[in-house]
């Protein structure tokens, strides 16, 4: 029997739930308040240029293996751009690259580390045993990370260059802040568990391309109705069940499944302050931390890098992104800072100031046109130590309303992916509960294939 179910938030999150439940004989929804989807991972019109430029240069890795299916499926797999290469560089500009060759996982990156003009051997001894280590813990212990490396005997450098790099980027957080399990994630199952694990997607197009409007038009050719800037008001609960969407246009919308598919604090600001307080499903949210990311926008007068990207040790930006010529004569480049709380308190006149200067030392020749600056300052949850205690499953304890969203328990940290997979997670409920028992969620990555 056909059912009618809303989805609210077209992040990835509320798309990946729409894919997956479209076509499927239901009556599909997707509210957003916003006039463009994709949420977080979302571009907008730069006004001093007419450019459309993304909030934050987004990459994805091989590992991803929900967000490269919804990609897939969506037809959009194409507009991204995989780079096997990943270019390391010091403040006195020299470059390593790293990537996977052609020995089996987990020695695929074995010679790129090894010639890793960066770390000393004595630090790469350390880091091989520390990593060795990692891969022998449990998945599911989750003590400070920092004490547990430095148990391992790791030192401050290889902690800087090393650990604190790859994990800042991944995690959005400073190793003194994580917890042991998303941590072991990373390094074990990204970068150690396959030899494409460590692959990274750069999209080709702008984000609000990507997630644009063919993926809008395959939906809707799938049946979905997206209803972009309506934004929901209000979730409307008696006897234990959603009764209704109260939007902020004031219209009523009534279904018999809903899918909240917006930010933690968005969703506590929705619903009744009495249901949120009755179950510590819900309240339990008020105690998620969050972490900022800064992406600085610099256009210059002519090329300035040679690379398509580069990862700076021991400097103020952390990825450095080339996007070429956008204009004529105006080269466009984006450098990133995850974990920016040290921009606290700085105007963002200052903010560039320090990244173009650190810039003109790595990069020299260019003329710096125009730059702009952008927070999110609650860009991400922060995977501190234990966090999963607080992220809840996606079914609610309100019997027909369902949560996805990238803090919902995936079992990833806060990123596409983990967005994607709580959106097929929630789908997978909802049609449980209709009486369909589908696997949607895919298989992660493992050495030799792709395995449950
Ligand atoms: C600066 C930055 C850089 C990042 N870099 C990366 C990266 O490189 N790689 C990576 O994997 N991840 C990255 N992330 C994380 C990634 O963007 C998120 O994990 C993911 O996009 C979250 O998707 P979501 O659907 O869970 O939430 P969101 O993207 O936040 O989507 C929620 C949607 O709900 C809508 N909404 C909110 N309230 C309402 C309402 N009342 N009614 C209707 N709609 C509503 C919002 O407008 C939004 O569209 C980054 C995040 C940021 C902020």
């Amino acid at each position: 029997m056909t059912k009618r179910i809303a989805i609210i938030g077209a992040g990835l999150a509320g798309l990946a739930a729409a894919q997956a439940l479209s076509g499927r004989g239901h009556e599909v929804t997707l509210f957003e308040s916003r006039n463009r989807t994709g949420g977080r991972a979302g571009s907008f019109t730069d006004a001093a240029s007419g450019q459309v430029i993304d909030a934050c240069q987004h990459v994805s890795m091989g590992c991803c293996t929900n967000l490269a299916h919804f990609c897939r499926v969506a037809g959009i797999d194409h507009l991204l751009g995989p780079q096997r290469t990943l270019y390391f560089m010091t403040p006195d500009g020299r470059v390593s690259p790293f990537g996977p060759d052609y020995l089996p996982a987990p020695l695929h990156l074995a010679r790129s580390f090894l010639m890793a003009h960066y770390l000393s051997l004595g630090d790469k001894l350390r880091i091989a045993w520390g990593l060795l280590c990692l891969r022998l813990t449990s998945p599911q212990a989750d003590p400070p990370f920092l004490d547990w490396l430095l148990t391992h005997r790791q030192s401050q450098r290889a902690i800087d260059r090393f650990w604190g790099t790859v994990l800042v980027s991944a995690l959005n957080e400073e190793p003194a802040r994580v917890g042991l399990r998303y941590a072991r994630k990373v390094f074990v199952d990204g970068f150690m568990g396959h030899r494409d694990g460590c692959v990274i997607d750069v999209p080709t197009v702008p984000l609000g391309a990507l997630y644009g409007d063919d993926l809008l038009d395959g939906l809707s050719r799938k049946g979905v109705r997206v209803r972009l800037g309506e934004g929901v008001r209000a979730i409307s609960i008696e006897g234990g069940r959603v009764s209704s969407l109260e939007m902020r246009s004031g219209e009523h919308v009534t279904a018999d499944w809903y899918i909240s598919a917006v930010p933690f604090d968005r969703l506590l600001g929705l619903l009744p302050e009495e249901v949120v307080e009755r179950y510590s499903y819900f309240s339990d949210l008020r105690s998620l931390e969050i972490s900022p990311i800064t992406s600085v926008h610099l256009w210059y007068d002519r090329p300035v890098m040679r690379l398509p990207h580069v990862v700076l040790l021991d400097s103020i930006g952390q990825w450095v992104f080339s996007r070429g010529e956008v204009a004529p004569g105006e080269h466009y480049v984006q450098v990133v800072v995850s974990a920016s709380r040290a921009f606290r308190g700085l105007s963002h006149d200052e903010v560039c100031r320090r990244v173009a200067e650190e810039m003109a030392r790595l990069f020299p020749g260019g003329t710096l046109l125009r730059s702009r600056v952008v927070t999110e300052h609650a860009a991400t949850f922060s995977a501190v130590p234990g966090v999963d205690r607080l992220r809840p499953p996606q079914a609610s304890p309100i019997e027909n309303l369902f949560v996805a969203g990238d803090w919902t328990r995936t079992g990833w940290p806060a990123t596409m992916e983990g967005a994607v997979r709580s959106g097929y997670l929630a789908a997978e409920g909802v049609l449980a509960r209709m009486g369909r028992r589908v696997r949607l969620v895919r298989a992660e990555l493992h050495a030799g294939g792709v395995n449950e």
